[in-house]
């Protein structure tokens, strides 16, 4: 063999090393770039079924959850629905303000059956009323009674009536101290405060301001929807005759706080959303806005005003 021809030879083996070595590097970089691929599909589904789990905490399940709900509380918005034609009848002798009630309750079952599937700032259980939203002065319920002279949004009267009875079932009697509020009720009870700090030194305006507080003067109160209703534990009631922030104090309002939103009630004046509500910390006050709003509501520790704000 010639020089020349080693040296051809020589050039040809590392000609060949190095399309082996490239061979070799290219099958490497295809070999991770199907593991990545792999784990990139296996993070992609994954991902998929972590998001879908917690997103039906808001829309999906409504479904499910009222279903859950009804076999415990028998509150689901279809049950709702059909309460509210028997009750069409008791209540148009009862109240004043439910002459119009035939046309309102029709549109209302329509938007009741609505509320299943979702919640917008529109449905009737999501009404918001406080000092910047007064109630529309067309605004009419269908009211049933729930115990005595307490009467109720026919279509949350169930829920309610079940929310106080597991609760007694649980050996927390509740009592109720007020529910549904005629305007004129409120009036009384708003001149009545008025007077009170009026009494004690206070301006006029300022009388007017401070009542404002614990008491929202007439047509600004949640209690004229029907939704609202103001329950303590029977043991609480034994010790006082007013409202007053103690009854956090007491097992019963632990049990409210903890159960309420499985039967569509929320807390509605919480002690840190003074500020937002304009009211006054009152850990009595519950108010109907379905199960699927309350449990957003209540776990999230929000108050309606925010919880209309992020759905709107
Ligand atoms: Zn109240």
């Amino acid at each position: 063999m010639t020089k020349r021809e080693m040296e051809a030879l020589k050039r040809r083996k590392k000609a060949m090393y190095r399309r082996r070595r490239i061979a070799v590097f290219g099958g490497f970089l295809i070999i991770i770039f199907l593991i990545y691929g792999v784990f990139f599909l296996m993070g992609k589904f994954l991902g998929k079924n972590s998001t879908s789990g917690s997103s039906s905490e808001t829309s999906q399940s409504s479904s499910v959850s009222s279903s859950q709900q009804s076999s415990s509380s028998e509150a689901s918005s279809s049950e709702e629905t059909s309460s509210e034609e028997n009750s069409s009848e008791q209540s148009s002798e009862a109240e004043e303000e439910s002459s119009s009630s035939e046309e309102s309750s029709s549109e209302e079952s329509s938007s009741s059956q609505q509320t299943t599937t979702s919640n917008t700032a529109s449905s009737w259980n999501l009404i918001l009323v406080n000092r910047a939203n007064p109630l529309p002065d067309d605004f009419t319920v269908d009211l049933v009674d729930i115990t005595g002279q307490y009467k109720f949004d026919s279509r949350a009267a169930d829920a309610l009536k079940q929310m106080l009875a597991d609760a007694e079932a649980a050996g927390q009697p509740m009592v109720l101290r007020s529910t549904y509020r005629t305007k004129a009720r409120s009036e009384e009870l708003y001149t009545a405060k008025v007077q009170e700090f009026v009494n004690n030194g206070y301006s006029q305006e300022d009388a007017e301001n401070e009542a404002a507080k614990w008491i929202a003067p007439a047509g600004t109160s949640e209690h004229h929807t029907g939704l609202a209703a103001d329950i303590v534990s029977a043991e609480y009631d034994a010790d006082n005759w007013d409202l007053v922030e103690d009854f956090e104090d007491y097992a019963g309002f632990e049990w409210l706080y903890e159960n309420c939103a499985n039967y569509g009630f929320i807390l509605r004046y919480p002690k840190d959303k003074q500020e937002i509500t304009k009211i006054t910390y009152e850990p009595w006050h519950y108010r109907y806005v379905g199960v699927e709003a309350a449990k957003e509501i209540m776990s999230k520790g929000l108050c309606l005003e925010e919880y209309i704000d992020l759905i709107s």
